[in-house]
């Protein structure tokens, strides 16, 4: 793709928008996982594993006795009951990691603890419960069949089996069965790392209490947890006023796989960031058909992905979701899809949209069905009340009340 020569499109408003479906293309088209590196067991959970893991070993590697009791030959429990019960010799003990050196021998029992080796000649373990023990002797009040509280060489893990496939975020029992293998290091993708850039002489840092004319910054905590969500590490925040200089500078001085722009994304006099991507790099996308989240920037900056996201918090949300957040948990080594639950519901509400564009549409499930939530793209307590939110497709122009639609829960 070239890049035609930058055309400045503030106080003219967009030429033409992008379609949504371009724009995933697009994103998908230059996204690649990043390299895989060794992690040791201890930092590997929630980590992505760049490849699958076969087990090299069995799990037990050895019959052992699944029950604390006695290991005996079935056979020789045949009829016992506790009315009649049946004597074996006591010819020793076996204790987890310390196995009997002899073998079971018609007529005996040896006494086992749970996870001990099986003794050889044995193949049953006689519950202690049903067990009485006396000078050297047991007696088994019940039978026993073979096999018995007995658990296999390999029953928890064949070797050669894959156990986990790459591209899985790890949980907590992955790294436990990985030990369980005797593996103590897995290659893991690196995690993306994120800069935010936060435009808008408007505003405060968070923490801040808005006073007078001033707003304080949502996007960039926002914009944080996102970005740790979905397996990245922001590296840095930081706040730069409404000044061209300063915006490229930054862009150009952001060290990172993604660099994430709040704010100054649209064509008003403030929004410097379109020009400094084109102007450092290229400026791939400027406006999508997409409602909230149109101001979107896409563009390519020494290596980086560079995400012009606009300044209202609602559409920041959608566009770092939708196209930002695709971009983060690709690179992770992650599914490219949106990290929320779906269901279908109908529509409480009919939903106006325009041809050719893409609606977000908050909603809140009430009833067990999805209620649209009012408010602008700069009401953010809109999300907070809605429980997801549902697309309009680009070829629809409206939603009546009644229809099915997907929602995306967000939690
Ligand atoms: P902009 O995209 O810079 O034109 O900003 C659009 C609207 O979003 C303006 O009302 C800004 O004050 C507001 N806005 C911009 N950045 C933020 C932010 N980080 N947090 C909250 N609101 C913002
Ligand atoms: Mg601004």
């Amino acid at each position: 793709m070239t890049t035609p020569p930058f055309f400045d499109v503030r106080m003219r408003g967009f030429r033409a928008r992008a379609a949504v479906a371009d724009v995933l293309a697009l994103l998908d088209r230059r996204t690649a996982p990043l390299a895989a590196s060794p992690v040791p067991l201890s930092a590997a959970a929630g980590r992505v594993l760049a490849g699958a893991v076969a087990s090299a070993v069995d799990v037990p590697g050895f019959d052992r006795s699944a029950m604390d009791g006695y290991a005996v030959k079935a056979a020789d429990t045949a009829g016992a009951t506790a009315g009649a019960p049946v004597a074996l010799d006591v010819v020793g003990e076996a204790l987890p990691g310390r196995p009997f050196a002899g073998a079971v021998c018609g007529g005996q029992a040896v006494r086992v603890m749970t996870g001990a080796p099986l003794p050889a000649g044995a193949d049953a373990v006689l519950v202690a419960e049903v067990a009485e023990e006396r000078d050297g002797r047991v007696l088994a009040k019940a039978a026993v069949a073979a096999g018995k509280n007995v658990g296999r060489a390999g029953e928890d893990v064949t070797r050669g089996r894959t156990l986990l496939a790459a591209g899985r975020a790890l949980r907590p029992q992955d790294v436990g069965l990985l030990a369980a293998v005797g593996v103590g290091a897995v290659g893991v993708v690196r995690r993306p790392r994120v800069v935010v850039l936060v435009t808008g002489d408007e505003l405060l840092p968070p923490g801040s209490v808005p006073t007078g004319y001033r707003i304080v910054d949502s996007n960039s905590p926002m914009l944080a947890a996102l970005v740790g969500r979905d397996g990245g590490e922001c590296l840095s925040t930081r706040t730069l006023p409404d000044r061209y200089d300063a915006v490229r500078d930054a862009i150009a001085a952001a060290d990172a796989d993604v660099v994430l722009v709040s704010g100054g994304s649209s064509v008003g006099t403030e929004d410097h960031a379109p020009r400094a991507v084109a102007e450092s790099g290229e400026l791939a996308v400027h406006g999508v058909a997409l409602r909230p989240a149109g101001p979107l920037g896409v563009g390519y900056v020494s290596g980086r992905t560079v995400f012009l996201l606009p300044g209202n918090p609602v559409s920041c949300l959608c566009a770092y979701d939708l196209f930002a957040g695709r971009v983060v948990r690709r690179l992770g080594g992650r599914r490219w899809e949106l990290p929320y639950r779906t269901t279908t519901l109908p529509l409480a509400a009919d939903v106006a949209s325009a041809a050719g564009r893409v609606d977000y549409v908050r909603v809140r499930v009430s009833d067990g069905r999805a209620e649209p939530v009012g408010g602008g793209a700069s009401m953010l307590s809109s999300t907070v009340v809605a429980d997801g939110f549902t697309l309009v497709p680009a070829e629809r122009e409206r939603l009546a009340a009644g229809e099915t639609v997907d929602v995306w829960l967000y939690d």
